[in-house]
This record gives structure tokens, sequence and C-alpha cells, in this order.
């Protein structure tokens, strides 16, 4: 079964149609890579998984249950956006606890989980460093920790390591594959780079001008593009 489920969603800013009918079922566990370039819904789009923004129309269910208009918070989701927004003035364990302390958990318990997930994304004992002490990639970290504290059923990492350098980039992306599989999280991953798409994917979503052009494994995406739009934005990237 699939855990979320868009159905027919669209976003309409004045005249742009950000997303248009759009429509994706998401396999429990199932990493899915939305590829496309930039200003073709991909961002809108998450943006509405997550509650960020309101479709103009369709529906969005997550286990079956209707979330089309619920606030983030009362979504099963995490997501990380491009600048982690992170708070400077606290530390990195505040910076994590803080959401958990909005459930009302016992401090113990608190403390557990922003542990267990620090050391999950290789930062264990950076809990009282300071947020801007740290360095770019160690912030995406925190970032990804921030969200990954509060067990979210469905991931939602849009475009997170486009501000890093190359080498860490590909550092990050082998390092949230690797968490991606062990928690089984299901995830939706936005990028603009092929090469991320094609190390990350089970299934990559080719977006244009807000709709699919073509969904399918990564090797079928690059070996049988369906459209010359998809041929040519898979051969003129690097
Ligand atoms: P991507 O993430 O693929 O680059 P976006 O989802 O950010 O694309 O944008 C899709 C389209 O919607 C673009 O034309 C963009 O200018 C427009 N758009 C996005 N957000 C807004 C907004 N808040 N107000 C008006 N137009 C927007
Ligand atoms: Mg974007």
């Amino acid at each position: 079964m699939s855990v979320l489920e868009i159905t027919d969603v669209s976003k309409i800013f004045g005249a742009v149609r950000a997303v248009d009918s759009f429509s994706l079922n998401v396999a429990d566990g199932e990493l899915v890579c939305l590829l496309g370039p930039s200003g073709s819904g991909k961002s809108t789009l998450l943006r509405m998984v997550g509650g960020f923004e309101r479709p103009s129309s369709g529906r969005i269910t997550i286990d079956g249950e209707e979330i089309t208009h619920l606030p983030p918070e009362k979504r099963p989701t995490g997501m990380v956006f491009q600048s982690h927004a992170l708070w400077t003035h606290m530390n990195v364990f505040k910076n994590l606890a803080f959401g958990l302390k909005l459930r009302r958990l016992p401090a113990g318990e608190i403390k557990d989980k922003v542990e267990a997930v620090l050391e999950l994304v290789g930062l264990a004992g950076y809990g009282t460093r300071m947020t801007h002490q740290l360095s770019g990639g160690q912030q995406q970290r925190v970032a990804l920790a921030r969200s990954l504290v509060l067990e979210p059923k469905i991931l939602l990492l849009d475009e997170p390591f486009a501000s890093l350098d190359q080498h860490l980039r590909e550092r990050l992306r082998e390092e949230v594959r690797d968490i991606q599989q062990r928690l089984r999280i299901t995830t939706l991953f936005v990028t603009h780079g092929q090469d991320e798409a094609l190390a990350l994917a089970d299934r990559i979503v080719v977006m244009r001008d807000g709709k699919t052009e073509q969904a399918d494994r990564p090797d079928v995406v690059y070996r049988e593009p369906r459209t010359p739009f998809v041929a040519g934005f898979i051969g003129t990237m690097n």
C-alpha cells in the first residue's frame, strides 16, 4: 500500500500554475527524488505535503488519512529546507529537544532520543555546541536530526545540500541514504542535481511546469527518457 498519496494536486499563484494536477503515490520506505529545472514546482509540491503551502485543489493522504489542510505540526512529516533555519541562540541539544518538549515528553526520554539521533547523523557529543559554531555540513546534519527526532512518517528534503561544496554534498547524500534505509523512512527528496537523484533514488520523478514528465526507476529514466525534454534535461546535467 502507498503511504503517501498525492492526488490531482494543483497550486496556483496568480497567473502561475506552480503545480498542475500532480499525482504521485509513494510506497512505504521508498525514496523518491523530484528532479526538474528551477521553477518546475518541486518546492511548492514539497511544501504542500509538509503543510507550508495550501493546495488550490486536490487531495493528500498519509496512511489513508487526509491531511490536505492540516497545519505542519499536525502532520506526520518532517521537512529539511535548503537553508536550514536553525535557532542560533540555542545549542544543538535545545534545537533538537524543542519539538519534543512541545509534545511534553519526560526530560529523560527527550535526552535519550536526542542523543540517539545525534549519533545517527554523526554528531555524537555535539549537544552543547552552539549551532553558529558548526560548519555548513554539520548545521545541515543538525537540521536533518531536528526532523528525524520527531520520528516523522514522511521525510521531506528540499535541496538540503545545495549550498555545500561538491565533496561534502556527496558524502552527506550517502549518509542520508544510509540513514533512510536504516530507519526505512518514506522520503521525498528534491534536487536539481542529476547525480544526486541517480545515487539516491528508488524512483525519480522528472517535473516540468508543475507536471510529471516521467516517473521511473533511475536506470530507466537515464536509459529510456520518455520525452525529448527528459532526454535534454538529463543530458545537459553533468
Ligand atoms: P522549484 O522548486 O522547482 O524551483 P518552485 O516550486 O519554487 O519551483 O516554483 C514553481 C513556480 O511557482 C515558479 O514559477 C515560482 O516563481 C512560483 N512560485 C513559487 N512560490 C511562489 C509564491 N509564494 N508566490 C508566487 N509565485 C510562486
Ligand atoms: Mg525549489
